[in-house]
């Protein structure tokens, strides 16, 4: 069977797309290429990476992944930084991809070459299709370009798309192409991570998600994930010192920011069932004292409060306590709930995938993966239900919206 090499971006320009080259190339044998040394951050590559492997899988369609030499990529654009979409940079760019896929379809003995960027409509086809078959030729072989588009095609893309819950990413992949396309704003969350582990809300906490859902798709059980908008909260910087050492602390989630350095001391200690709170004397502030503040869940919600410090040792009215804090809210945070296998099961396991601000607390992939292993046969038999919980760690707003859609719902989204 002669094989056709199918650069891919991503799973969305990919779920056609790799259904309308088997239709029109009935026999021939599609392998995936995806090469996009593009893509900023690493977090987002490996997102796009996965969602590409997922429909991959699917289909039952071979799928290499390259390298990530951004190095290269960013080398080769050098000079056209400043370039608009669809201008030089992306020529080069389109060539860097396109160049190393027809070396990988010669390696590996294919025929064709062909890129799914043609799907996209903010990619100029006359300007792929030069650049496609000018390195086919370099390397002996044919390009194809298909022209995805037509009859309906954008249309196809997006019913698959949605009908997988295919992540769909709002920008085209490099640093300069978002700052193009963002204009005038003071930060890019898409390149920021705030957090050492995985924030809700974050790329980190997507990926972590999606792993599992491509895991779990992969034993052959039915996966559904449930997108909730949420008021994402972060830590720019936090400083609690006491007697001039700073000390270890978490802050709670949507604590405010402090203007300014506070400088107070201890003025009263309330002792509850499992808390000690010092409050103070110049400012709302608390500081609550707490055992185990690496394993601390705060599960009710509060929005703008006042700022709470959360410590796991002793506190003494003598004590000189010197404070800062600077938070950011973000009204417009995104997370998901992941449900494997039957919603209605009588018997349901729960997981969280995010962790804290600070990267502790949490599951591991292998714990999760190994638990659904473990348990394949009776999530198949629709005997137990796993969840995976999204921003548990800001006052378990997953499990607040599983609770409040029925398995109905779920099923019926
Ligand atoms: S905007 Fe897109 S195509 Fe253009 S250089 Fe950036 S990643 Fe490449």
């Amino acid at each position: 069977m002669e094989k056709i090499l199918v650069h891919i971006c991503c799973g969305v320009d990919s779920v056609y797309a790799l259904r309308y080259i088997k239709e029109q190339m009935p026999t021939a044998e599609p392998v995936g290429f995806f090469y996009d040394p593009n893509i900023h951050p690493e977090e987002e590559y490996n997102l796009r990476w996965i969602e590409t492997k997922r429909v991959c899988d699917s289909l039952g369609i071979e799928c290499i992944k390259g390298e990530y030499e951004v190095d290269v990529w960013m080398e080769r654009v050098k000079g056209y930084e400043n370039e608009p979409e669809r201008g030089e940079r992306c020529t080069i760019c389109h060539d860097l991809r396109l160049e190393k896929s027809a070396e990988i379809a010669k390696q590996i003995g294919a025929k064709y070459l062909t890129t799914v960027l043609m799907m996209s409509p903010k990619k100029d086809f006359d300007v792929l299709k030069e650049i496609g078959e000018r390195v086919a030729n370099k390397y002996n072989i044919e390009f194809v370009s298909f022209d995805f588009r037509k009859n309906g095609g954008t249309e196809k893309m997006n019913t698959l798309s949605r009908q997988s819950q295919l992540y769909h990413q709002n920008y085209c992949g490099c640093i300069y192409g978002l700052f193009g396309q963002k204009k005038n704003v003071e930060f890019y969350p898409e390149l920021v991570s705030f957090s050492k582990g995985r924030l809700a809300g974050s790329t980190q906490e997507l990926l972590f998600i999606k792993q599992i859902r491509l895991f779990s798709e992969n034993l052959g059980l039915n996966c559904f994930e449930q997108e909730f908008t949420f008021i994402g909260w972060r830590v720019i910087s936090s400083i609690l010192k006491l007697n001039s050492k700073e000390i270890y602390h978490k802050v709670l989630p949507y604590s405010v920011s402090i203007k300014g350095v506070l400088r107070d001391k201890i003025k009263e200690k309330i002792e509850t069932e499992n808390k000690v709170i010092y409050k103070l004397y110049k400012s709302t502030v608390e500081i609550w004292k707490i055992e185990d503040i690496d394993n601390f869940v705060w599960d009710k919600l509060r929005y703008n409060t006042d700022p709470v410090f959360i410590v796991q040792q002793d506190l003494n009215p003598e004590d000189k306590i010197e404070i800062q804090l600077k938070t950011e809210f973000d009204p417009t945070l995104k997370s998901r709930n992941l449900i494997i296998g039957n919603p209605n099961s009588y018997k349901k396991e729960f997981f969280y995938s995010d962790t804290d601000y600070y990267g502790k607390g949490g599951y591991s992939l292998t714990e999760i993966f190994s638990f659904i292993e473990k348990n394949v046969t009776q999530i198949k038999e629709g005997d137990l239900g796993v969840v995976i919980l999204g921003a548990n760690y800001c006052g378990k707003v997953g499990e607040k919206v599983f609770y409040t859609l029925s398995s109905k719902d779920i099923l019926s989204i």
